[in-house]
């Protein structure tokens, strides 16, 4: 077992977030595991989510469902993300919802459903104005279709995704919203009543009632971040908690003096005499090679990112006093409540966002799990 570098996951966070959303929203939960449940465990935050209530699980890859199959997991699982030429024969053993995004994925579905004799259970996705996911200019021939054509599958749902859900009072999500309800009117008139109807990730969950329908899904929100620092506030705002730390050990400490050129290529120099810190963590980890302004905490304070991220390593200004020895545990980032970086302040300093620095640590960083306790 490595201790140089480390993934802390406070699953009870995740449970009390799930509560919360759940309580708020008013509808049964989907919560999104997709990308190893948003690097913070896929089996471990599945188990955690339905213990916590939700009643659904989403992920992207036909992979990701079927891991949770494999797990034991019985929940009805979504996977949204199947392209064509993909194993749909698995999937529909596995009781695995999917979304039908286009005629070529409806046809190869209904075909794999007819191979096995099991009706395939779909969600259909319509695109309502991202213009990325789900029906647009095949929708009326996908309906033509559907009219004659719907006995190898059963229809359990309809949805679509907000583009800019995180900002409220966006008129975009007012024409979305209005262009769901008219995709939903033209099934309905060929006599298709989807039971659940879906539409809301985090941000919609978190501020818009109006588009709550029959569940939600969750993603970001449940491991306590906030979908938009800038329109929606921080995850204490939002009352949410972050369950992911992320540690890494200090390699080496040293005194140098005033204009010590720092890293490759020099893009840094010290600008007084300083201790630096050598972080044993680097962009193979995840960590952005362009962050500048982000950094770790350690011995009480934030000691800065100074230089370019390496593969394996980056260096941090400790400051001429600190009491940071080598060997010592750094925080790269936490919920931000004694003083850490957070993921929000990491993805501000990669011009990122907190998905993207929680998603990308990568495999050979360690998951070590905090239980929830019920
Ligand atoms: C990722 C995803 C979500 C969750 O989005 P969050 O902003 O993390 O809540 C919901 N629905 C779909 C289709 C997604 O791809």
């Amino acid at each position: 077992m490595t201790n140089r570098a480390q993934v802390e996951v406070d699953l009870s966070a995740i449970a009390a977030n799930i509560a919360r959303l759940k309580l708020h929203a008013g509808v049964p939960l989907l919560a999104v595991v997709k990308a190893d449940a948003y690097g913070h465990g896929l089996i471990p935050v599945a188990k955690t989510a339905i213990a916590a209530g939700a009643q659904w699980l989403g992920v992207a890859l036909l992979e990701e469902a079927l891991a949770i199959r494999g797990a034991g997991i019985t929940v009805p699982t979504i996977a949204w993300l199947v392209p064509p030429g993909s194993d749909y024969v698995s999937a529909i053993e596995a009781e695995i919802d999917l979304a039908v995004p286009s005629i070529m994925i409806f046809k190869e579905v209904s075909l794999a459903a007819r191979s096995v004799k099991k009706r395939a259970r779909i969600h259909i996705e319509v695109d309502t104005g991202m213009t990325r996911g789900g029906f647009l200019d095949e929708w009326e021939s996908f309906l033509d279709l559907l009219v004659s054509n719907r006995n190898d599958v059963e229809i359990i749902g309809m949805f679509s995704h907000f583009a800019r859900a995180d900002e409220p009072g966006q008129v975009q999500n007012v024409a979305q919203l209005k262009r769901f309800i008219e995709m939903s009117d033209d099934l309905n008139r060929i006599g298709v009543e989807p039971e659940i109807h879906h539409l809301s990730n985090s941000a919609a969950t978190l501020v818009d009632a109006s588009a709550h329908f029959d569940l939600v899904r969750t993603g970001i929100a449940i491991y306590g971040l906030t979908p938009d620092l800038d329109h929606l506030g921080t995850s204490a705002h939002l009352d949410l908690k972050p369950a992911m730390r992320l540690r890494a050990k200090l390699h080496l400490v040293k005194e140098v003096l005033a204009g010590t050129p720092v890293g490759y290529g020099a893009t840094a120099f010290t600008t007084s005499e300083t201790k630096l810190g050598v972080v044993a963590m680097g962009y193979a980890d995840g960590i952005p090679r362009i962050a500048q302004g982000a950094g770790v905490f350690v011995a009480g304070r934030r000691a800065p990112i100074i230089g370019r991220v390496s593969m394996d390593q980056f260096v941090v200004d400790l400051g001429r006093d600190s009491t940071a020895q080598a060997g010592d545990w750094v925080t790269v980032f936490g919920a931000g409540s004694e003083g850490e970086y957070t993921a929000d302040d990491w993805g501000k300093a990669s011009a990122s966002i907190n998905y993207e620095i929680v998603t990308r640590i990568g495999p050979r960083v360690p998951r070590i799990y905090k239980l929830a306790t019920s």
